[in-house]
């Protein structure tokens, strides 16, 4: 038995133009679960159409009554979170372990901006001009369009949605075309919450038929994108055309350091939470560790020893600790990366292959895997795998650390494993990346601002200045003079 569903659209689930569907597969079994309508340029039109007309309404609502229905819209999240997490986990195969906690974290976002709504001041700005009043107003920028991954589609849309609507914007969302049920099970909540209809939307499909033409809509105003970093180049450019703003949250090859004087247990589990929970499929995976070569081969030892205790098996068990890869696709685009890292002269250290032995079930298992010997310019060090194979590379001190860290194109996070204080400090000055931890890992909050440096992206998701992501500012001029000046000459 498979579960069909339609676009949210307006308030309403309403079948495709097309009437068509497509399949939705569980990575896990291999087994078709869902059917999703199959999305064109008429289902953006109604949907684009649905959230231009609620925008009026909604951008006159109070902010405190728009933040009083993102709080309720949190507790209601709260209340479904076992049943979105199980729903991920059928889509996209990550541990209902990781899923279920995510789906009821991600009510903090609601929450948080909720809060916020009614928190966004302008300023009276005193200025050089005599008898005038100055000052700013925040205002919303009409409707945004949100594109989402399929790794966390969930939580990655909590990153930009509760932001958008405080600020008083309408919303349409296309979630990834591989796991788009879990979006489609959230939108039932507006409704139940009280949210006015066509404020938020749901038009899913696939990139060139639903995201295109959903990008390209001269009703939307704004882009707020989490993908690769490919389809992030193509959204701003064809956002360029229209000089319409975008936020990308893009890739990431993110830089894991273990200097010899780090906590080493604490190093090992940070270094192995980086790359194999969720499979390695995180936009902040740890997925080059530098290691400092006088404790290079004891600490590689230590992280093949504790990743080879890794559980892989049903995502649904709680004791399984690495699933499957999400799609086809990506399947095969790991295992092509392995091919890659052997033929470059990498060194296969642990796994590098598909997993196959108890608890595989013909889904797309891949075994925790290790190359050592990699020289940073390798592609296996370059290109974001997107899965769980982690390339270990040598450094000789601080500087040299620094220097293969910020060689990349990518500028997502970096970690940094030392007990030295200075050190600590110094490095989260030079690493070149939105976000630095040192002496933990994979730590974010919808209180902190997350976002890329370089080709991993634009603008700031998370804490309080991701909601000016949403807003445009408006400088109003009053004067206060009774006397009239000459009209004939600029002040
Ligand atoms: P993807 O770029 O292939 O697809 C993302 C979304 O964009 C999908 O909904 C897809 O249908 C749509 N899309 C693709 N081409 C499009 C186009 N030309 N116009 C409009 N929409 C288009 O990414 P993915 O494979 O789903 O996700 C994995 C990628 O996402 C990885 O690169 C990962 O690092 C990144 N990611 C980044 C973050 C972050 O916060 N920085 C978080 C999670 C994932």
């Amino acid at each position: 038995m498979t579960t069909r569903y339609n676009h949210y659209i307006g308030g309403e689930f309403t079948p495709p133009a097309s009437g068509k569907y497509f399949d939705s597969t569980n990575p896990y079994t291999g087994e078709v679960w869902a059917q999703i309508a199959e999305g064109n340029s008429e289902d953006v039109d109604r949907a684009v159409s649905a959230a231009r007309s609620a925008f009026g309404e909604w951008k006159r609502m109070t902010p405190t009554a728009r933040g009083k229905l993102l709080t309720r819209l949190a507790e209601l999240i709260e209340e479904n979170s076992a049943h979105l997490g199980e729903i991920e986990v059928r889509d996209n195969g990550k541990l209902y372990e990781e899923m279920s906690g995510q789906t009821r974290y991600m009510a903090e976002w609601y929450r948080y901006y909720g809060g916020l709504a009614d928190k966004v001041e302008g300023a009276v700005i005193p200025t050089d001009k005599a008898n005038t009043l100055n000052y700013t107003r925040y205002e919303p920028l009409s409707v945004v369009a949100m594109i989402t991954p399929w790794n966390s589609p969930l939580l990655l849309l909590s990153w930009k949605l509760p932001a958008a609507l405080a600020a008083g914007n309408t919303v349409v969302v296309k979630p990834s075309e591989f796991t788009s049920a879990s979006t489609l099970e959230f939108a039932k909540l507006f409704d139940e919450a009280g949210f006015p209809t066509g404020v938020f939307n749901v038009v899913t499909g696939d990139g060139r038929n639903v995201g295109a033409p959903l990008v390209a809509h001269p009703d939307v105003a704004k882009i707020a994108f989490t993908g690769s970093d490919v389809a992030g180049a193509a959204i701003n450019a064809a956002a360029a055309k229209d000089f319409k703003p975008v936020t990308l949250e893009l890739g990431g090859k993110s830089p894991n350091i273990v200097f010899a004087d780090a906590d080493l247990d604490a190093a090992v589990s940070g270094v192995i939470s980086g790359i194999f929970a969720a499979s390695g499929q995180t936009c902040i995976a740890g997925s080059r560790l530098l290691v400092e070569e006088s404790i290079h081969d004891e600490f590689v030892q230590r992280v093949i020893d504790m990743a080879r205790t890794a559980k892989i098996g049903d995502p649904m068990s709680r004791e399984t600790q690495v699933g499957p890869v999400t799609t086809p696709a990506q399947f095969q685009k790991v295992l092509d990366y392995i091919d890659i890292a052997k033929s470059e002269g990498a060194t296969p250290v642990l796994g590098g292959k598909p997993y196959e032995g108890e608890g595989s079930s013909g889904g797309q298992m891949v075994e925790p895997t290790i190359f050592t010997d990699v020289d940073n310019s390798m592609r296996i060090a370059q290109e974001e795998v997107f899965g769980p194979v982690l390339s270990v590379i040598k450094f000789t001190d601080e500087e040299d650390a620094v220097r293969i860290a910020n060689d990349i194109d990518f500028g997502l996070a970096a970690g940094v494993w030392t007990s030295d204080i200075g050190r600590a400090i110094r490095m989260t000055e030079e690493l070149e990346a939105g976000t630095v931890w040192v002496n933990t890992y994979r730590s974010v909050s919808f209180t902190s601002p997350f976002g890329g440096y370089k080709r991993s992206g634009i603008g700031r998701e998370s804490g309080s200045e991701a909601i000016k992501e949403f807003l445009q500012t408006k400088s109003v001029w009053i004067s206060t003079s009774p006397h009239r000046g000459n009209p004939f000459v600029l002040r």
